[in-house]
Parts: C-alpha cells; structure tokens; sequence
C-alpha cells in the first residue's frame, strides 16, 4: 500500500546536501546560504521547559506513562482548549501524542481504512498523503483558490464527494498558503461535513500563529452532544507555538469513545510519550506566556519583510495571515508558465538559496514555490532578494 508519489520537499533537502558536497570536493565555494525551505523556528526552546525536562529526567522514575498521556498534563490540555481555542471539553477527551505529526496520524487510524477516500486541501501540508498511504486510505484533493485568498469552494467540494468519503481535513492558519479562515468558511465546511457525514479533522498545529484576524476552530461551532458523538477530530502540537519541534509533542481533541481508540493507536505503536517530554508541556503551559507573543511578533515582522519587498519587486502575494509561511508565485515577468520544481533547483544551484517548490503540497501550486518565514529577518531579505531576482530574469 506504501505507493507514493515523489515528495519534493525531501527531495530538496537532499539535492542542497549535494550540491554542497559538490562544491566542496570542486573546492568551489558556493554563495552564503540561505536556508528557507523547511518550517522551523529560529527560536530556541525556552529556558523554563528546558530544565522542567531535566528535572524530571534527574528526580522521577522513567518508567512507561499512561498511553493517552499522564493525567496531570491531559487536564491542563483540556484547560488549554476551554482557554484558548473557546470549546468545552474534558480531560477524557484528550490525547496526548508524537507532535502533531502523531496526532494527525494516530486519528486518521482510528478513523479510515483501506479504500476509504478523505478530502484534504490542495495545496497542504506534504505528510497528509503519506499518512493515508499507510492507512490505505485514498486522498482526494479540495484546490483552495490562490485568487480568493487560498480558501477553499464549498460548492465545487460538493463535486468531489462519493460514497467512500469518510473524512474532511481542513488546516487553519494554513501551511503552506498562511491562509486564516474566517468564520463564515469553517461554519460552512462544518456543515459540508454535516451534510455528507463525515468526521471533520481540524489541524489547528498553528492555532497560536495569527497576526490578522482570528483562529477560529469549527468545534466551538459544535453543541457539546455533538463533540462527544464524535465526528470531530481537533490536532494541536507545541511544535510551533513554543518552538519545540524536535521535542515531539502534540495532542488530539476529540469525543471520549474516539478518544479511547486513538489511545489504543497510540499504545500499539509506540506506547506513549516519554514523562521528562510531559513534563516539559506542563512547564510550557503554566510557565510564563511572553515568549509566545515575542516569537508571534518576531514572524510578523519577518512576514511585512518578506511583503513589503516582494511588492517592491512587483511580486503579486497573498499576505499571509497566519502560521509562519508565504507562497510566491514565481512565473515569468510576463506571466510566462514555470514550474515551481525546476525554478527551486535552479534558484539552488545559482544561488545557494532553498525555498520549497509548491510541487511539493499539491497541484494548484506548482507554479509556487513556499518560503518559511521561521529563518532570521536577514536571511529572509537575502532570500527573497534572490528570488525576485532570478524571477525577473529573461529565459
Ligand atoms: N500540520 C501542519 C500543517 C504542519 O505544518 C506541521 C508541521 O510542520 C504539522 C502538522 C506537524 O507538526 P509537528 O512538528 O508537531 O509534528
């Protein structure tokens, strides 16, 4: 079943490597890099969530912890969710797992099999499709509309359903496209889902992300009977907002029956996450909060950079509203049609500069390439310097 197309942001990552490797034995040093094409804060993890796992690795005993999570971090988790994102749930529906990576696959085991078809939006995030693979599960792709501020068209949706539709996957603030949907979309594709159905699973990994406008989860849209009936699924992660991507921690929200089963994904495979890593969330959660708005600022800013000199260029973009991304339409200055793909080698191997090809998170956005706006304000400026640059040039 593992039969999947060629992922292009790997394929990136390994062709830098190359090239590099190829310099050096040349002895033909490259240009400075500027490194763009991957979702990672500049930011170190704060100082507070650092020692609360050491602590923990230095005074308790390591051995396995409960599979859906321990319960002192699970009630402050459902207090998060009541807090922040505005819906009411409990510790029995929440689960703890590997990132948001963890989550997303986790549920998606629990709720789709072999055969199944589940929406996922078009452009989005590279992993979606691997992880139905592994659940044999067929991907259908929703295109979210680059002329309408990439949101998605309920009405052509309608198209894609069939009868083996079991589940609708929606991602806001949205990688790659940084979109923020805005209330009247989540409530309409919450009755799409409705209407057809279908469980609705929100990746929400960048939920603390927004510099326009507001987060809204489709759950605070849901009465409390619906939560617990089950059909919605919420992932979140500390990923992003703490930056804590290599720490690997994550949670699924979802009603207490799902909840059960996805617990018993996770003990199945891969038993549970480490305490010290808990313990870290529980320091996240309660320490203090600056952090997360200066980190917040400090992507805002680099986000007007990256605008700002992208319309000096007389680069249209769509100014992202959230998450810590922006797609840049790289045709010619003519309009002239150029494959994102070939435009990111190229861009790496003339300029030392790695961006994303928009190949690699769907079809609408192969003549894209994604910048992360989690690389520093300088390398951000050289980068998209670079990039308009060789986008005007004649070919
Ligand atoms: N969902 C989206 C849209 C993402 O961009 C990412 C990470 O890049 C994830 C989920 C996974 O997050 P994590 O690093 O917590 O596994």
């Amino acid at each position: 079943i593992y039969n999947l197309p060629e992922n292009d942001i790997t394929w990136l990552g390994d062709y830098a490597r190359q090239l590099e490797q190829e310099a050096r034995a040349l002895g033909t040093p490259l240009p400075p890099a500027v490194r763009l094409q991957i979702g990672e804060p500049s930011f170190r993890t704060p100082e507070h969530i650092r020692l609360a796992a050491v602590q923990s690795i230095e005074q308790e005993p390591l051995t396995y912890a409960p599979p859906a999570g321990w319960p002192w971090l699970r009630e402050l988790l459902a207090e998060k969710i009541r807090r922040v994102n505005g819906y009411a749930v409990q510790l029995k529906n929440v689960t703890v797992t590997l990132g948001g990576t963890g989550a997303l696959q986790t549920s998606l085991l629990a709720t789709v099999g072999a055969g199944d078809e589940v929406l996922i939006p078009d452009p989005g995030w590279p992993l979606y499709t691997i992880q139905l693979a592994a659940c044999g599960a067929i991907p259908v792709r929703y295109p979210l509309d680059p002329n309408n501020e990439w949101l998605p068209d309920i009405a052509s949706m309608e198209r894609l359903v069939t009868p083996r539709t079991r589940l609708l996957l929606i991602n806001t603030p949205g990688n790659p496209t940084g979109a923020v949907f805005p209330p009247a979309v989540i409530a309409d594709l919450l009755n799409f889902a409705r209407r057809h159905h279908l469980y609705l699973l929100s990746d929400e990994s960048y939920d603390q992300i927004v510099f326009e406008g507001q987060h809204i989860s489709p759950a605070t849209l849901l009465s409390s009977a619906e939560l617990e009936e089950g059909h919605f699924i919420g992932v979140y992660t500390f990923s992003k907002t703490y930056s804590m991507t290599g720490w690997r921690i994550g949670y699924v929200v979802a009603g207490s029956q799902l909840s059960k089963t996805i617990g018993d994904v996770v003990n199945g495979s891969y038993t549970n996450i480490a305490t010290p890593i808990q313990r870290a969330a529980v320091a996240a959660l309660t320490g203090p909060q600056e952090r997360v708005g200066e980190m917040r600022d400090a992507y805002h800013r680099r986000r007007d950079i990256a605008v700002r000199l992208l319309q000096e260029y007389g680069r249209y973009i769509y100014t992202p509203h959230g998450a810590f991304y922006a797609l840049i339409d790289v045709r010619g200055k003519h309009g002239e049609s150029r494959r994102g793909r070939q435009f990111a080698l190229d861009l790496l191997r003339e300029r030392n500069v790695a961006v994303a090809p928009g190949s690699g998170f769907g079809s609408v956005s192969a003549e894209y390439i994604r910048i992360s706006l989690a690389a520093s304000e300088n390398e951000i400026e050289r980068g998209v310097r670079e990039i308009c640059q060789f986008a005007d040039r004649e070919v």
